[in-house]
């Protein structure tokens, strides 16, 4: 089902009232990873090749060849694998990495809540399965969709499984999702903070923006909650 084409952008900090019970609907939620529920990280690929110190020059040849349409994101992907591993990015390097970055607060405790709710709980991401297992070892998510790493039994990388739901895709991940879930895509909401959800914020039931990284996000968010505000997705999912 489409959505109507005009959309509310509803700031949380105008009006706490108004938001019990705000899409009684929603069925599923689907959540972004890097930046929605992982503080201190805008992309876990941005910051892993900061941290190993990554060739800039070929780094940016995938991104722009991806970009440009000259090759696909598994490709991409398999490109960015082989410019950590050859700045040593094991497995335990990758996690020493992560001890700058945290979950945002109350994280765990709302989809934990969520989940306890009977909401269908789901990621949606281009991170890595490493860093959710890591944060969230135990989660609530009855589906994740993300990028998957393989480690030799010494910890480095020997290759992965490429996610088909990143950036554009992501709005495909819903719809499989929702096929899934027997749910149609007004059941669906999608939380997320960065122009890579921009294709999946369009056609969720509902689309919430948090930690908004960019103006096209909080214009194309139903809700756009203040920054770190997490637990108003309780008041919004009662
Ligand atoms: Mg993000």
């Amino acid at each position: 089902m489409p959505k109507p084409p005009s959309r509310t952008v509803y700031p949380v900090s105008q009006s706490d009232t108004g938001l019990m019970g705000y899409s009684p609907s929603i069925r599923l939620i689907a959540f972004d990873l890097d930046g929605t529920l992982v503080d201190r990280t805008t992309y876990i690929w941005q910051t892993l090749h900061d941290h190993f110190g990554s060739d800039p020059t070929r780094r940016e040849q995938a991104k722009a060849d991806f970009f440009a349409g000259r090759i696909p994101y598994a490709d991409w992907f398999a490109h960015d694998l082989v410019l950590l591993r050859e700045r040593k990015a094991t497995r335990q390097a990758m996690l020493d990495c992560f001890a700058d970055l945290h979950p945002v607060e109350g994280a765990k405790e709302i989809l934990d809540t969520l989940a306890q709710r009977g909401y269908r709980l789901a990621v949606i991401s281009g991170s890595l399965d490493v860093l959710l297992d890591h944060f969230f070892p135990s989660h609530p998510f009855h589906h994740v969709f993300i990028n998957r790493l393989h480690f030799d039994e010494s910890g480095h990388i020997q290759g992965g499984d490429a996610t088909p739901y990143d950036l554009e895709g992501k709005a495909r991940g819903l719809e499989e999702l929702a096929r899934r879930e027997g749910l149609d895509l007004s059941q669906c909401a999608f939380v997320g903070d960065n122009v890579n959800d921009l294709d999946v914020m369009r056609v969720a039931g509902l689309a919430i923006g948090i930690n908004i990284k960019h103006p096209d996000v909080a214009a194309a968010a139903d809700l756009v909650l203040e920054q770190g505000a997490l637990s108003r997705l309780l008041e919004i999912f009662p």
